[in-house]
């Protein structure tokens, strides 16, 4: 059996990223092993079966991006409908819109603020602590939106999330808490943002569509190991601790249970996301997906729509890793694994799990694109010899 050029463990955005443009680009005989029994990462999609209502399998995905380059990239691909993606949450029986705006603050408030009074009004409520003094993320969330629609909005639905208390969670986690003094209620701001036209897998298999590239589905690497470590270069896109069998320690994520049911209405709740902000409503979320396709809605059948309830809860090692917890002991075991990497021989580390860090879509594409530019072709194209950028790379 003649080897590939180039192994690459995991069909993800990153995976798949890299094996494109391996193949297109340079030529390159590219196998991909995926351990699932369908390529794409979290980001697959596919039709609920009695409905043909697209269904995201992994956690409701929206795609949006400011980088003009991942936006051309992306765009070979797939198209993009004009979704706009809306939040909005659930708080002692009333509906708000989110991010926090000028109208979540009147509705609250039960007043007519304009923008300046509004302004005004979360100036003093934000201004029992200085955000500099901030230790955690109470402190951090208090001083930056006030109190009131801290304890509304966030405490709750942080609680749930983390199933910590906010006081006992780090202020990091807020890098921003965005207040709107006008009623805009998107909820990204960057500059490009849609649902893939045709779908998330049809995307991704488009992506893998190349003579040259192989993918070789419910294959774990770990298994096939032998074969190809120290024999061709491997991308690893899978989980750094499992790569180095847990030697530091397991690095902790939070997953989240996804219970999805079809129910007989035509409209459960009239959007694609509700949050449920109240700390004793046990789920944080539910998922409509037919409102992401809104130019979809004659296509699937009538009377009824798939919900998904979110649950999140600390990942036990069979669970799906979804957000890395990143504690300080997380941190430190990482830059150990960081270490072991890059004296990996042949082996680059991607992605989110090979990185232990939240990457959007955009951003595990982008992160791909930079790989493939200052790692692969140099070492490909160029001779150059295949430094190992270590989990950060
Ligand atoms: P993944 O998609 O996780 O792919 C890794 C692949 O590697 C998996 O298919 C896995 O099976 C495979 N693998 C692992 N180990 C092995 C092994 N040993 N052998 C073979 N295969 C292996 N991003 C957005 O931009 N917008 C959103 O709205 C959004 N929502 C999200 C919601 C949730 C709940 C989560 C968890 C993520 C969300 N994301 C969103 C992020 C998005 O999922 C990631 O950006 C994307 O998945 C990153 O791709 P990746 O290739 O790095 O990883
Ligand atoms: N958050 C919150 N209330 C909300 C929405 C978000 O307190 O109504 C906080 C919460 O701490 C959460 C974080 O913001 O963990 C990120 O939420 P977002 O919905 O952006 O992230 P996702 O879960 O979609 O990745």
């Amino acid at each position: 059996m003649s080897l590939p050029d180039l192994v690459v463990v995991g069909s993800g955005f990153f995976g798949l990223t890299i094996a494109e443009r391996c193949a297109s680009e340079l030529d390159l005989k590219v196998l991909v092993l995926e351990r699932r029994h369908h390529l794409g990462g979290n980001a697959y999609s596919e039709k609920e079966p009695t409905t043909g209502i697209e269904v995201h399998k992994y956690g409701a995905h929206l795609f949006h991006t400011s980088n003009e380059r991942v936006w051309e990239y992306v765009n070979r691909f797939t198209s993009f409908t004009d979704y706009r993606h809306k939040v909005f949450g659930k708080y002692q029986g009333q509906v708000y819109s989110l991010p926090m705006n000028l109208g979540l603050i009147n509705q609250f408030f039960g007043k007519a603020h304009t923008p300046a009074e509004a302004r005004e009004l979360i100036a003093e409520q934000s201004s029992e602590i200085a955000t500099e003094d901030a230790t955690n993320l109470e402190e951090k969330a208090i001083s930056l939106i006030g109190r009131p629609l801290y304890e509304a909005f966030i405490k709750g639905y942080t609680g749930k999330q983390w199933q910590t208390d906010p006081t006992k969670l780090s202020a990091d986690i807020i890098t921003r808490l965005p207040v709107r003094y006008t009623y805009e209620n998107g909820w990204f701001s960057d500059t490009h943002e849609g649902l893939p036209t045709d779908g998330y897998t049809a995307w991704l298999e488009r992506m893998a569509d190349h003579p040259n590239i192989e993918v070789r589905l419910e294959t774990d690497f770990f298994a096939v190991a032998d074969e190809y470590k120290g024999r061709v270069p491997i991308v690893y896109t899978g989980p750094v601790d499992e790569y180095f069998g847990h030697s530091e320690g397991r690095l902790s994520w939070r997953t989240v249970d996804l219970e999805a049911s079809v129910e007989d209405v035509d409209d459960f709740q009239g959007t694609g996301v509700v949050n449920y902000n109240d700390a004793d409503v046990p789920f944080t979320r539910i998922i409509e997906f037919q409102h992401f396709h809104p130019e979809r809605a004659r296509t699937h059948l009538p009377g009824k729509t798939v919900i998904v309830h979110e649950y999140s809860r600390f990942a036990e090692p069979d669970d799906e890793p979804y957000y890395p917890v990143n504690t300080a002991e997380d941190r430190e075991k990482l830059l150990r694994y960081r270490d072991l990497a890059k004296a990996e021989p042949m082996v680059l580390f991607g992605g989110r799990l090979g990185t232990y860090k939240y990457l959007d879509m955009h951003m595990a594409i982008g992160s791909a694109l930079s790989m493939f530019d200052n790692t692969l072709r140099p070492h490909f194209a160029e001779g150059a010899a295949l430094r190992s950028g270590g989990v950060d790379a």
